[in-house]
């Protein structure tokens, strides 16, 4: 019997075979290439990190001021004190006196003269030859030593069986073609280089990862990304979905419809406005998807408030034309409230059958929408994650629309699709996004992903002027919203979102709610929260947009979707608490109707340096794109998109704002291996990604 021994920690860390060793790559290098006498480090003076070695001529525990164990070394030049606060009797031993030590690291003044403190230290024979490359670093979790890493490392580059894990097969005629100056090495001396750079090496560009070796590993690992991605896109295209033209819709659907005309034709009549450039452009890349026999796969980005819904329902109707259901998701309760209560101002009048289907609803209301959307009776159905959670069979879904995209994990937005998709059928998948993704995101995240983007407000939309306020004037700027509310006008106060507690945060949404009660007594004042039942939330909600409440005080359930144009002006409290992508989004509601708007950020001292710097950004600007570039600068792609994304968990080396450039090259690389090199293609995936092909098949 074979006893199944538990994983060493370099297993652990997915170091399980020599490839995976090899392209364990360092994080940065020490310089132990270099030696100095004792005088010339002296020489050298502060801030220099050094090497240097000598013979240990005493070795001393002191207890003053602190227990710490003081070493010098001399050689034939000088002498030079080490300090250690912290030591192990190993490393007593090892500087014993008439010993020889090489030590490395930064001369300071002490008390007593120049000293080491903390120097790395390393035992040696006197004459012991220095190392002819830098010596690497590499990511490490606990447990595991710099020595053991480099020591497998070592080991797994000499295996032979790497030699045919790193062949070369790009063919180098498609390599001079794509790469006209290639001063990239072949991968096994790039690799090989990053591990054991020589001592000349330009550090620089090591750590930058900017050197060509970088290059080329880089280059390798996103030519391995764009094959899977258009991969999938590939089998996309050989998926079957309704073909819906537009014109041809079924008859059978005009008969039981209330009215002989089309759904579509119905809804642009009870449209109270034109759609704008974009908007028509748009929905005209959405009508030729939903015309093809495969599934649509498109992103629709726009900002707050520029007009996402009316093209969702454009794309029901077409879908409902032809006989199919359509479903529109949302991550919110509220949000998909909204959605609810929009199409049935929309579709309704046209005799359109809606389902809504919430987590909150009551059994036997569930149990009803379940059933009408078995049975085919309702044509458009309204959500939550209910839609996906619960035992939702659909009766013959066409479309599905997933609101506010990035709040979803990948797995949840194909759950959708799987739920009525056979290998034979797929419904159209349309995504909707206020979070602008760059380019540079949208072309390695997103290959398979077709992109629309709405880049017009419709007409009318005021700017939005934000101005940032301190938390200590706050009866300044109640008395402000008293004079805004004399005018006629609405407002929204939101509360600051407390992450650890729900509890508390409901509790300052009570106390501002009181206090603004007491202080504005000639207006009605309304409270929503997440606590609230969504009966309660809609009954406050309706009793708003009447203008029944002229001032809201809200938690961040209103972040999504609400639309109440007469509503201007909006106050957040602890701006200073939210993100960029939160206070975008909240701002979004106001600026929507004739009046000028205005948002205010409150903000409690002592704000942080980045803090400050995202509200003054969100003063200067009210461009999703630019905010959405910074918030990626700060936070990284992982977090913009919701963790786990397609694409996300293959690139180890690449960044995408550096090596954008790359991104390119990439691409048409992976274009013509496909088309001329089929052959290589597998190879080369196996090489790179091995088992983390597994997730681009979700
Ligand atoms: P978002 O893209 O943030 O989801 P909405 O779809 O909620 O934006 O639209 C915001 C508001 O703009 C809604 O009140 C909507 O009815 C209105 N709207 C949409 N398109 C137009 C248009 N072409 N002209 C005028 N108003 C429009
Ligand atoms: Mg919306």
């Amino acid at each position: 019997m074979t006893t199944k021994r538990p994983p060493t920690a370099l297993e652990k860390m997915g170091l399980n075979s020599p490839m995976a060793l090899a392209l364990h790559l360092p994080s940065r290098y020490e310089d132990e290439t270099e030696l100095f006498t004792i005088e010339e480090a002296l020489g050298l003076g502060r801030f220099h990190s050094i090497q240097t070695q000598g013979v240990v001529i005493r070795n001393q525990v002191m207890f003053r001021p602190r227990r710490q164990l003081l070493v010098t070394i001399e050689d034939d030049t000088a002498s030079l004190q080490l300090r250690f606060l912290n030591f192990y009797p190993s490393q007593q031993k090892q500087m014993a006196v008439g010993n020889h030590i090489r030590v490395r690291g930064e001369i300071r003044e002490g008390y007593q003269g120049a000293e080491i403190v903390h120097p790395t230290v390393r035992a040696v024979i006197p004459e012991a030859p220095l190392p002819a490359s830098l010596t690497p670093v590499y990511p490490a979790s606990a447990g595991i030593s710099q020595t053991m890493i480099r020591k497998a490392v070592l080991k797994a580059l000499q295996d032979a069986s790497l030699k045919n894990s790193l062949a070369e097969f790009l063919p180098s005629t498609l390599m001079a073609e794509i790469l006209p100056k290639n001063d990239w090495p072949p991968l096994q001396d790039a690799i090989t280089y990053l591990h054991q750079p020589p001592a000349d090496t330009n550090t620089q560009s090591l750590l930058e990862r900017t050197h060509p070796a970088w290059r080329r590993v880089q280059f390798e690992e996103l030519l391995a990304q764009q094959i899977s991605l258009k991969r999938a896109h590939a089998i996309r295209r050989e998926r079957r979905a309704p073909s819906f033209v537009k014109g041809q819709q079924a008859s059978k659907l005009s008969k039981t419809s209330k009215t002989k005309n089309s759904i579509e034709e119905g809804l642009l009549k009870i449209l109270l406005f034109e759609l704008t450039g974009a908007q028509a452009r748009v929905w005209s890349e959405i009508g030729y998807d939903l015309s093809n026999t495969f599934p649509m796969n498109r992103l629709l980005q726009g900002d707050v408030g520029s007009g996402k819904t009316v093209i969702a329902a454009l794309a029901a109707a077409r879908a409902m034309d032809h006989g199919y259901q359509a479903a529109i998701m949302a991550p919110t309760e509220i949000l998909a409230e909204q959605h609810y209560l929009k199409m049935q101002e929309w579709f309704g009048p046209i005799g359109v059958k809606i389902a809504w289907l919430s987590g909150s609803l009551k059994a036997k209301e569930k149990r009803l929408a379940q059933e009408m959307i078995e049975s085919g009776e309702a044509q458009l159905i309204i959500g939550t994650h209910a839609l996906i959670q619960d035992k939702v069979s659909f009766a013959k879904l066409g479309l599905a629309v997933i609101d506010e995209q990035h709040r979803f994990g990948v797995r949840q937005r194909l759950e959708i699709q799987q739920r009525v998709s056979s290998e034979l059928f797929y419904c159209h998948q349309l995504m909707m996004s206020a979070t602008p993704i760059p380019r540079t995101l949208a072309m390695t995240y997103y290959a398979d992903l077709d992109v629309s983007v709405i880049d017009e407000l419709p007409p009318g939309r005021k700017p939005i002027a934000t101005k940032v306020v301190k938390a200590a004037r706050r009866d300044e700027v109640i008395g402000g919203l008293h004079d805004w509310l004399v005018k006629g006008l609405q407002a929204y106060w939101v509360c600051p979102l407390i992450e650890e507690s729900e509890v508390l945060q409901l509790q300052t949404a009570v106390e501002s709610f009181e206090q603004l009660t007491q202080a504005l007594p000639n207006f009605k004042v309304g409270l929503v929260h997440g606590r609230l039942k969504s009966e309660e939330k809609a009954a406050v909600m309706a009793a708003f947009k009447a203008n029944e409440i002229q001032l809201l005080v809200a938690t961040t359930v209103i972040e999504v979707g609400v639309d109440v144009p007469n509503a201007a002006l909006m106050v957040i409290e602890h701006a200073e608490r939210f993100g960029y992508a939160q206070i975008h989004q909240l701002r979004g509601r106001v600026g929507r109707g004739s009046a000028d708007s205005v948002c205010i950020l409150m903000y409690a001292e002592p704000l942080s340096m980045a803090a400050k710097e995202r509200l003054q950004t969100l003063r200067e600007t009210s461009d999703g794109f630019v905010i959405a570039e910074r918030d990626l600068s700060l936070r990284g792609p992982g977090e913009l998109l919701g963790a786990k994304q397609s694409g996300d968990a293959m690139l180890r080396f690449v960044d995408l704002q550096r090596d954008a450039w790359l991104i390119e090259l990439a691409q048409t690389a992976a274009e013509r291996l496909l088309a001329e090199h089929a052959d290589l293609v597998e190879r080369h995936l196996e090489r790179w990604l091995g088992s983390r092909t597994e997730f681009l098949k979700a």
